[in-house]
Parts: structure tokens; sequence; C-alpha cells
């Protein structure tokens, strides 16, 4: 099916032929045949009362001329259907079909006639070639004609034209072979108010014929190449079998315009009950998701939410439809990151990344965020579709992974892995800075005796103060870490002399005097320290340790409660101060 057509477009627009109830039915018969049209209206204080077709002067006593006489109010087809001059051509053809019309009066939206259209105007302007040229004429022909001897009187054949419902029949001159007789014919019979005739005056010769088998778009080219209206039709032996006009391919035409309707209708029922099949579908999979999905219009303007965002967010749709997803801003966020997502938007169609967002309780949460646009043919940006989950939990429990893995669970200082990698740091940025670097060791006395004494859990209440007061004693940047069970490290960076490592030795040293107190027991516990220096004991974290680990196995040795710095020579060495 091609684009539709209005009326408009095919009807005849010019001279509405029009006469009064009073005319009478030859002048409106001469009026027609002289302006070459089949029907002429009816019309009386401006307003069209009824209608008179080629068709409907069949209906006349033909026998009787008087009835010529008579006004044509009285064999007048009343009323008339009219049609909107919008109406769409295909539509007009079947209006006209059901209604058995074969005129119609064309208005315009204030219902005033702006032209006639007729079935025969319908079939040339439908688009129906393709269907003509598949066609055969045998197919087409309704009945076999009513062929009459060239002597019938005129009535009669009128009368039979009537009875039938024919509007032509073949006149048959016998030797001379075949002739037409129309309606159009008859109306010039009734416009000439001549006497009753024989029929084979009339006739119009020769008949033009098709053969059954020629396709009918040939048949149609011959009606119009001999601005006629009517063909009979021979079968292979050249007997007439039939006759042929516009309308009988138009009924053939209307049957399988009618059925290609159907089927398109059916078809788009079909696709339509499969896309909503698709669609509820795809709304359960919104409905039920556990990501939250948020759609906007162009403009940023919430235009939707499923139940998750609201479960994630706090915010029923009625709260955020209108609004823009500003309402999650947590402020966390500079203008360059909302413009850095604005930009791939533009540019890409999608943005993916973490965003700190808000809920309605105000709490904060990291959301997990994709936004695509949807765009239009044009690729324009229609929408924005958000989806989003809550990692904030995610980002936790990465946290107390990494955790974990670099922090001693009881004293929440770094572990031994943590210190070896701070420890290489330190070496590496102290040989660029041509600095001194102080590894110390240390180790509390007599620890196991608190345990055994006190029991575990007060030994590691101890290990907690512990590190509580050394971390007092070091600045922001040196780092604790707890190798394991009494045993911490302390990592001096910038250090300017070694004078300055003992000052912080003798601090530590200091901080552990007084008693520690727990569960209302006074313990007191000390430490021993060894230090060893960067570069001078050691180049690497393990030679550093090491040396650390010696000093303060000498520090133990030298009767505990005090620091020793790194002399692989001289354990007894007077520079390494002995506290007593
Ligand atoms: P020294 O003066 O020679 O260091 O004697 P010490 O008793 O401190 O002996 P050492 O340092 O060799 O032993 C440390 C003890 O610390 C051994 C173990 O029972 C205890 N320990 C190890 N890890 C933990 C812990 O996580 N909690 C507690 N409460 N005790 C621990
Ligand atoms: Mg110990």
């Amino acid at each position: 099916m091609g684009q539709p057509i209005p009326v408009s477009q095919i009807m005849h627009s010019g001279l509405l032929l029009q006469c009064s109830p009073e005319t009478v039915i030859s002048e409106a018969a001469a009026r027609m045949a002289e302006n070459s049209v089949s029907s002429i209206l009816i019309s009386q204080d401006n307003t069209v009362v009824g209608i008179w077709t080629e068709r409907d002067a069949l209906a006349i006593n033909f026998a009787d001329p008087d009835q010529f006489s008579q006004p044509v109010r009285s064999v007048m087809r009343s009323p008339v259907l009219s049609l909107p001059a919008t109406m769409d051509t295909a539509q007009a053809a079947i209006r006209l079909k059901n209604q058995n019309q074969r005129h119609a009066l064309v208005t315009d939206e204030d219902g005033q006639p702006v032209g006639i259209i007729s079935r025969t105007d319908l079939a040339l302007n439908q688009g129906l070639e393709p269907y003509l040229r598949l066609r055969e004429v045998g197919a087409a022909i309704p009945h076999l004609p009513a062929v009459v001897p060239e002597s019938l009187p005129l009535a009669q054949v009128a009368d039979l034209m009537h009875r039938r419902g024919a509007d032509a029949v073949v006149v048959n001159f016998g030797e001379d072979g075949f002739g037409i007789v129309t309606e159009r014919d008859m109306v010039r019979f009734i416009a000439r108010h001549t006497s009753n005739t024989r029929i084979g005056e009339l006739a119009s010769r020769p008949l033009v014929t098709a053969k059954e088998e020629d396709p009918l778009i040939h048949a149609r080219d011959l009606l119009l190449d001999h601005r006629i209206r009517h063909l009979g039709v021979l079968d292979q032996t050249g007997a007439i079998i039939g006759l042929i006009g516009y309308n009988d391919m138009l009924s053939g035409a209307e049957q399988m315009y009618l059925d290609d309707l159907r089927q398109a209708l059916e078809q788009r029922d079909k696709a339509l009950a499969r896309s909503s099949r698709t669609l509820q579908l795809a709304e359960r999979v919104i409905e039920s998701s556990f990501e939250g999905i948020m759609v906007t219009d162009k403009n940023a303007r919430i235009e939707f939410v499923n139940p998750a965002f609201t479960h994630l967010t706090g915010y029923s749709p009625e709260e955020v439809i209108g609004r823009t997803p500003e309402v999650l801003s947590s402020g966390r966020h500079d203008s360059e990151f909302y413009t850095r997502l604005w930009q791939s938007l533009e540019h890409h169609g999608y943005w993916r990344g973490e965003i700190w967002n808000r809920r309605k309780t105000g709490e904060l949460y990291l959301e997990l965020l994709t936004i695509t646009a949807i765009t239009d043919d044009n690729d324009n940006a229609t929408h924005y579709a958000g989806l989003f989950t809550d990692i904030t939990q995610n980002r936790k429990n990465e946290e107390q992974i990494r955790q974990l893995a670099y922090y001693d669970a009881l004293t929440g200082v770094p572990n031994r892995r943590l210190l070896e990698d701070r420890l290489d740091h330190a070496i590496r940025h102290a040989h660029r800075t041509k600095q001194l670097l102080a590894v110390m060791f240390m180790d509390l006395d007599k620890f196991k005796d608190v345990n055994d004494r006190l029991g575990h859990a007060t030994g590691d209440e101890l290990l907690v103060q512990f590190t509580a007061r050394v971390r007092s004693c070091l600045r922001e940047d040196d780092t604790l870490a707890r190798l394991g069970g009494d045993e911490f490290i302390i990592l001096l960076q910038e250090v300017k002399s070694p004078e300055a490592v003992l000052n912080v030795a003798e601090r530590l040293v200091r901080a552990s005097a007084p008693d520690y107190v727990i569960n209302g027991h006074h313990l007191a516990v000390s430490t021993s320290i060894g230090i060893s220096l960067y570069p001078g004991d050691g180049k690497t974290s393990e030679e550093l340790l090491n040396g650390a680990d010696i000093a303060m196995y000498q520090a133990k040795q030298s009767g505990r409660d005090g620091y020793q710095l790194f002399n692989p020579k001289a354990v007894d060495n007077p520079a390494n101060r002995q506290r007593q």
C-alpha cells in the first residue's frame, strides 16, 4: 500500500453540473451529455438535495417518451452520499462500494460541495498498476454480457439493462460484428428526445475488445486510449464472453486492497502483541531490578525511577520526578567532575564511574553509576538512563581487607608487610635526599611474665597501651609498626644527626617508665631498643632490620630498659649508653 491520497486530489472540482429539482429529465440529460459527465447534482436554495446519474437514467421507462418531460426530482437519488475532501481515496472506494453508489459529493469542512467523485475516478487513481499487471482480463469479468440483436427496441434494452444492473449491452449486428450501447448513450438518447428506436441505431461500432488472457492493465490502457468505458472480452475462439469496465477492474482490486489492509492490520497486531510482551518483560526487569534506575529527559529532569531507586536513595518517585539528579548531590565532587561527566555523555553517549551521593536521610553513599544517552534517529539525545548500585559496603570491605593485609589487628599500627614497603620507600627517599634514616627495634622486657601472671588479655591491653605511649613520642611522619609478639619497629625519616635519634630513644625509654594500669593492676614494664642507621649500618631494609635486631639483643644483654646503637665490632662500645 502506498501513501494515502486524499479524495480532494482526484475529484472533479471544476464546474459541478447542477440543476433545480424542477428541471425536466431530458434537459438534465442534455446537460450531462454536453459536458460528458456521468452525473448531475440537483440543488435547491443552495443545498444539494439529490443526484441523478447515467445509471439512474436506465430506470426510466423508455417506451414512454413522455417520461422524459418529468421533473428530475421524480427520478433523482436522495440523499446524496457525501465524503469529506480529506478522506483517503482507498476509504472512499470502500464507502462507495458498500453503499452501492457510483458517485459521491465531496464536501469541505463547512459541508460545502467542492467536487464530485466517481468509482471510475477512484479506480483510475488507486495506484493499482501492479495488480492490473498481474491479473488477467478473464478473471475480472463479472458475468456473461447481455447481447442484444440490433433490431431490439431501445426501450426493451433500457429495461433489460435496468433489470440486470448492466451499465452496457453488446449489440449484435450479425455479419457486421458487434457494437455497444452504454448508459451514457441512453442519456444522450433521452437528451435528443427522439422517438423510440432500434438499439442498433444508437450503438457505437465496432466493439473494442480485449482477449481474456490479456493483463488487465492492457484493458485499462485500451479504455484510456479510446476514451471509452467498456471493452468486449473475447475468449480464444473469438466469442464474446464478457464486457469489462473500470468498475469491474476496481471491484477485484478493492478486494485485494481490503485483503492487503487486513493482512497489514493482522501483522501490525502481531507485532504489537510481540512488542507489548517485550515491554511487559522489560517492565518486570526494571521493577524487580536491584540496580537503581533513573531516566531523565534531555534537560536532566527526572521522568522515571524504579523501586530500587527508592530503596537505595530513600526518595519516592513523587519526590524526585520533575527534579534533577542534583537532589542526590553529596557536595563531595567539584564542578570539574560534573563537567567531565557531561562531556563524556555528549561525546560518547556514555559515562561510568563512582560517585558519592547523599540519601534522603543525609547519609553519604558511594554508587557505581552508568549513564547512557538515549538518542533519536538523528542521534540527538532525548533521554538519559542512569543505572547504579550502592557500593559503599564493597568499598568498606575493600578497606577492611586492606587494613587486615597491612595493619596489625590488635594495635592498629602497620604490620611487617607495610613496614617493609615503607622502609624500602624511606631508603630510596633518604638516598635521594642524602639524609639519615633510623630503624629502631623495640622489644618489651619480660613480657612473658605479664602473660603468665595476668593472662593473655592483660598482655594484649599492655601492648595497646604501649603502642599509644610510643606514638605520643613520635612525629606524624614517623612509622611505628608491630612485627608480632612484643616486637615493634620505628622508622625515623629525615634524621638530622645520630644525636637526634638518641634523643628519641631516650624519650621512648622514659615513656615506658611509668606503671601501666590494667584492670587495677600496676605493671612496670620496660623496653629494650636497638638502633641502626642508614646508610652507615646497612643499605637495604634487611640489613637495617638485622642491625637493629642485633643492637636490641645487645641492649637486652646489657641489662634491658635501655637502647643500643648498632655496632658489630664492639658490643660494649662505651659510646653506647646503658641506663641502669
Ligand atoms: P625478653 O625480655 O627477653 O624479651 O623476655 P620476654 O618475656 O619479653 O620474651 P620474648 O620477647 O621472647 O617473648 C614475647 C612473648 O610475647 C612471647 C609470647 O608469649 C607473647 N606474645 C606474643 N604475641 C602475643 C600477643 O599477641 N599477645 C600477648 N598477650 N602476648 C603475646
Ligand atoms: Mg620481650
